[in-house]
């Protein structure tokens, strides 16, 4: 038996219009409307699967506006079942204003499990162990990006990113880190699908006449990332204008490093 609720979060396919579950096209065809990001895109879909449900837009740019309509629906008893373009509702993608005001407001909502670039690339990935850190879209400015890659360097991190943006981000990050081992997935669950690990310089290397369609991308842990983060420090007291005598003093004191070893460091950089 299934239960009801007044709220529906509905993941639709990313890529191949099958990958959608029996009971999101349940949901989808038994609720009173749908909000979608852009009805265009999810009525063919609707159209696809027979679903002769009603639509109403939402998207980023008016949520919060668009919170008081959910909520005279509701009073209403409509049932009401959120979808976005492509994937799981609220994965980089808006509708986290609207499902809070619904769960302050006391209505019950219930998130069904389905597809997700995120989650269909980690399961195909190789990776020891299960930690990642997912952070949506990557920033854009060079500054930030390089923040990222040293604040990840111990950890597995997974970004999405444009197809124009993505060789210049993967040159900053192997700028910052090195020539690290990444896993590049490309239109997943599309005719096109691919999914590349291999060092960064060879990804670059492969896709130098551009890249099309849409990223995920995981640049995984260094896997000297003591050493790596000693070069990190040493480079930012460097910058400061430290000399290599004090650098070794700051580090072995602060950071536990051996003292010597960040003095021959230190010279060589
Ligand atoms: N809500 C979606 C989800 O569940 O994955 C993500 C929406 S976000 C606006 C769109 C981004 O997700 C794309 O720019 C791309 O980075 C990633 N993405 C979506 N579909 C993808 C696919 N089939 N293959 C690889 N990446 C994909």
């Amino acid at each position: 038996m299934t239960r009801e609720f007044d709220f529906y979060i509905v993941p639709t396919p990313i890529g191949n219009i099958q990958d959608i579950t029996l009971r999101a096209i349940e949901v989808l065809k038994s609720v009173d409307l749908i909000a979608c990001e852009d009805t265009r895109v999810t009525q063919k879909l609707l159209n696809h699967y027979d679903i002769k449900t009603k639509c109403f837009s939402y998207h980023k740019y008016n949520e919060r506006e668009r919170v008081g309509y959910f909520l005279k629906e509701l009073s209403e008893g409509k049932k009401i079942a959120l979808v976005s373009d492509a994937g799981t509702p609220m994965i980089c993608d808006p509708g986290a204003v609207i499902v809070n005001e619904l769960k302050n407001a006391g209505y019950s909502i219930s998130a069904l499990p389905g597809a997700c670039a995120v989650t269909t690339f980690l399961s195909e990935i190789p990776r020891e162990g299960e930690e990642y850190t997912f952070i949506g879209f990557i920033p854009r400015n060079e500054k930030q990006i390089e923040e990222v890659a040293k604040k990840y360097l111990k950890h597995n991190f997974v970004f999405y990113e444009s197809p124009e943006r993505i060789l210049k981000t993967l040159k900053t990050i192997q700028k910052t880190r090195g020539d690290i081992k990444i896993a590049l997935g490309r239109e997943l669950s599309k005719l096109f699908e691919e999914i590349n690990v291999d060092k960064i310089s060879s990804i670059i290397e492969h896709y130098s006449n551009g890249i099309k369609g849409e990223i995920v991308c995981m640049i995984y842990a260094n896997e000297d990332s003591e050493n790596t983060e000693m070069e990190f420090k040493i480079k930012e007291l460097k910058n400061k204008g430290f000399k290599d005598k004090e650098i070794s003093t700051i580090l072995s004191t602060i950071c536990g490093f051996n003292k010597n070893e960040v003095y021959k460091k230190s010279l060589e950089l």
